[in-house]
């Protein structure tokens, strides 16, 4: 970030002007305006960055409740502006997300972390309940049930698939 320096013409907003102007640099600290000149109505005032009015919103006060602190009351408003600026999500879309939620933890507790190397899948294959697969298109998968004469149910990343196999 470059320092400012006495004399110098920058952008400001004007506290009289109620409006972004052309302002004297009259004086400085640390490299930053703190009194400047309005060359548009010619008041001296503290130094307003340009962008100052565009950002109250992250100052807004937050209501802490009981039982919360800051940080939680703070991601809880946040939360809740999101909620209301984004469109609801419909009922089943909101199905849809908790049963990928709850497959996805199925699967990680079924295949994640387990030190066996998986099979890779083949319709000529046998496999046994529990076992891995390693399928091209749906990654590693546990079989859940061999289903005689020539299926089982596999299941994947992203949800339980019937397969072809040698029962
Ligand atoms: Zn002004």
């Amino acid at each position: 970030m470059s320092s400012f320096v006495t004399g110098q013409i920058i952008e400001a907003r004007c506290t009289r002007c109620k409006d972004v102007t052309g302002h004297v640099v009259m004086a400085c600290l640390d490299g930053m305006p703190v009194k400047v000149e309005c060359r548009a109505c010619g008041s001296v005032h503290k130094y307003v960055a340009p962008e100052a009015h565009a950002r109250p919103k992250a100052e807004k006060p937050v209501r802490v409740k009981a039982g919360h602190n800051r940080v939680e009351a703070v991601d809880a408003t946040v939360k809740a502006e999101k909620h209301l600026s984004a469109p609801r999500p419909t009922r089943v879309e909101q199905q849809n997300a908790r049963r990928a939620e709850e497959n996805e933890q199925r699967w990680n507790s079924l295949v994640a972390g387990r030190a066996a190397v998986p099979a890779p899948y083949s319709m000529s294959g046998t496999f046994a309940v529990n076992s891995l697969v390693d399928h091209p298109v749906f990654g590693t998968g546990a079989v859940l049930e061999i289903l005689p004469p020539d299926k089982m149910d596999v299941m994947f990343k992203d949800g339980v698939k019937r397969l072809r196999c040698v029962c």
